[in-house]
């Protein structure tokens, strides 16, 4: 068995406390992800035995709760931290790589406030497909080792039929949000806020030789992040500073969504009345996030004149526009299968999506016609067509045949729930391998009946 190491409490014990999770009833796996089981370096067989169970259920020494702040739909919120999850530990993969093993779903901590400390299994499933999807694609993102079920029913988040009550294994370069830096800014002295930037420098920016160099490099991870989720019209939903990492992973998908029709306001957040975290406006929140880390960072960019530190932080963020544009052209170009400045890929790109929205096109779907150059039978515009045509070099690519529908994943788990996992494993098949065909499962391909009407739950 890997042993796990306790990183993180070393390197900055004040930003958590030890604390093990409520050892389940009648613990059972739903999924266990195999390859990334191996890349762990766990022998699949062992996890699923006694011993295996124990740790994935966090029966184990050395676990902790981590503390962090964020600002939530724009508020500062100054004590956040895992109300419902532990860290398990941390290992070095066989790639070399250090990563985070963390359980949802682990019972009340001193974080949890009101909350029961419980997670549905509905909602970790659709974290656990959400992840494999977006790595499947190649986006950076923090991923489901285990789903189990603990064996109790806990209290319904909608409706009122009890829940099955479950736990998702959660593996991630690490949990180092922005939200943890605020929460250190404000409430910690400056040399736990410094062990905390140096820790995080260390594991994720080794190239950031200062807290200025590191924000350049968070923003310009998270830059290219943003755009991936742009290109795959991927709503995170709740893009809080408290679920942004500084690795640049993607982390917490709850109230998360892909585009079926193009719409640049789409909201599929249930608690999102404003549209804050709508799809069109998700580069721009990374950039308000950027600038709450920049805040905290203040002291240490320079700690004797605190104007010269603002001056500096901002010309850093005032690169991030060109970051985010830089990146998301050039995967556009890649999809499109065109060449051209920034500018003109953009400007054609503005077209497309303008004529998406208005003739309401499925996202995936047009991109997948344009590879099999069948484009034309779903967007009217002659013109853009002309345009594109001139600007043709290669065959667009890139663009996946499987996203996690909100359609098929809604009707997956609700089947879950009441004990069919056929469909949600089926899912998980279809969207790890998001770029073929599956035999029998052509069905996923499309939106599904009543795409439109999906709304998701934050906080469950
Ligand atoms: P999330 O929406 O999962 O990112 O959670 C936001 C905050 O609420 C985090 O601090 C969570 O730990 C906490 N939280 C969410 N659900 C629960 C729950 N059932 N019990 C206790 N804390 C929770
Ligand atoms: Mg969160």
């Amino acid at each position: 068995m890997v042993e796990l190491a306790q990183s993180y409490a070393a390197a900055v014990p004040e930003l958590s406390v030890p604390w093990r999770a409520d050892a389940p009833p009648d613990p059972a796996l739903v999924w266990l992800n195999e390859p990334l089981a191996r890349e762990l370096g766990y022998d699949p067989a062992h996890l699923r035995g006694e011993q295996g169970i124990a740790m994935l259920t966090g029966q184990i020494e050395g676990t902790t709760a981590q503390a962090y702040a964020g600002h939530q739909f724009g508020s500062a919120n100054p004590q956040l931290g895992d109300g419902r999850a532990v860290l398990l530990g941390d290992l070095v993969d066989t790639a070399g790589t250090r990563r985070d093993l963390h359980l949802k779903g682990a019972g009340r901590t001193p974080f949890a406030r009101g909350g029961d400390g419980k997670a549905p299994l509905g909602p970790m499933l659709r974290e656990a497909v959400v992840g494999e999807w977006l790595h499947a694609v190649s986006v950076p993102t923090t991923r489901a080792l285990a789903v189990l079920t603990t064996g109790e029913r806990i209290a319904p988040r909608q409706g009122v039929t009890p829940e099955p009550g479950a736990l998702l294994v959660r593996v991630a370069a690490s949990h180092l949000r922005v939200g943890t830096v605020e929460y250190a800014a404000w409430h910690l002295d400056r040399d736990a806020l410094r062990a905390l930037v140096e820790h995080a420098t260390e594991r994720h920016h080794p190239g950031a030789a200062s807290p200025i160099e590191l924000l350049e490099s968070v923003g310009r991870a998270q830059a290219e992040l943003v755009a991936q989720w742009m290109l795959l019209g991927f709503v995170h939903g709740v893009m809080n500073t408290d679920n942004m990492t500084l690795s640049g992973e993607g982390i917490d998908y709850g109230p998360c969504a892909v585009l079926d029709v193009h719409r640049r306001g789409a909201v599929f957040s249930s608690i999102d009345r404003g549209g804050r975290y709508a799809y069109g406006n998700q580069p721009g929140i990374a950039l308000w996030n950027l600038s709450r880390f920049a805040e905290t960072l203040l002291p240490l960019i320079d700690e004797e004149a605190p104007d010269r530190a603002v001056e500096r932080a901002t010309a850093v963020l005032e690169d991030y526009e060109g970051w985010y544009l830089d990146a998301y052209a050039l995967g556009l170009a890649r999809k499109l299968g065109v060449s051209g400045s920034r500018d003109e890929v953009l400007d054609l790109g503005e077209q497309l999506f303008a004529q998406l929205e208005a003739q309401e096109v499925d996202h995936t779907g047009f991109f997948r016609a344009l590879e099999a150059d069948d484009g034309a039978t779903l967007l009217e515009d002659r013109e853009w067509f002309r345009r594109w045509e001139g600007m043709r070099e290669g065959s667009p690519a890139g663009s996946p045949l499987l996203v996690p529908r909100n359609a098929h994943l809604e009707s997956a788990l609700r089947a879950s729930h009441l004990g069919d996992l056929g469909p949600v494993h089926d899912l998980l098949r279809a969207v790890a391998a998001p770029f073929e065909r599956h035999p029998g499962l052509e069905h996923l391909e499309g939106p599904g009946e009543g795409a439109e009407d999906v709304v998701t739950f934050c906080g469950t």
